[in-house]
């Protein structure tokens, strides 16, 4: 995997932290929609919707790849993966998280909301307001679950960059 830093324009730099920092806001990007209804009084009268569904998930992460496409040096194809698994690994764990009503996966393809009938995680409870315990534990293992996803990422690059490394060593002689 080509290094996404540092970037073309001098004078910024966005440092491999920032960039971690950057994947793992996008996968909680999705939960966003909780805003408007922070707005109306209902945390829940927006949220799991449209941003929760594979659609969302492609056309929001082609739209940051172009943007970030743009500041870096990082193909658009590396962005866009990067971002639709932090943002696919979100609506995977909501799919798999108990729910009431499911979520609009195939939105606008198909308005039915799936369930998967395996819940692995608990969930948010929207009607215990803001700060719950319940959250917390929540919030920590998606996070794990988004850190283990870009770990992975990271270390695919890792892998490759090595592999290319080693066969350029293999292409000059050694010579004493
Ligand atoms: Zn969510």
């Amino acid at each position: 995997m080509r290094r996404c830093l540092p970037t073309r324009e001098p004078g910024f730099s966005i440092r491999q932290p920032w960039l971690i920092f950057l994947l793992l806001f996008w996968a909680i990007v999705p939960d966003l929609d909780v805003i408007p209804g922070f707005l109306v009084g209902d945390l829940g009268s927006f949220h799991n919707n449209l941003t929760h569904s594979l659609t969302a998930a492609v056309v929001f992460s082609a739209l940051a790849a172009l943007i970030l496409r743009c500041i870096s040096r990082c193909s658009l194809t590396t962005w866009f993966i990067a971002l639709f698994l932090c943002y696919g690994s979100h609506v995977l764990l909501d799919f798999v998280t108990y729910s009431e009503r499911g979520l609009l996966l195939l939105w606008p393809f198909d308005l039915k909301r799936y369930e998967s009938g395996v819940a692995l995680f608990y969930g948010v409870r929207w009607s215990e307001g803001l700060l719950s315990y319940h959250h917390l534990v929540t919030l920590v293992s998606e996070l794990a679950f988004t850190g283990m996803v870009v770990g992975c990422f990271f270390g695919m690059g890792e892998n490759k960059a090595a592999l290319h490394q080693s066969r350029f060593q293999q292409r000059i002689p050694v010579t004493q």
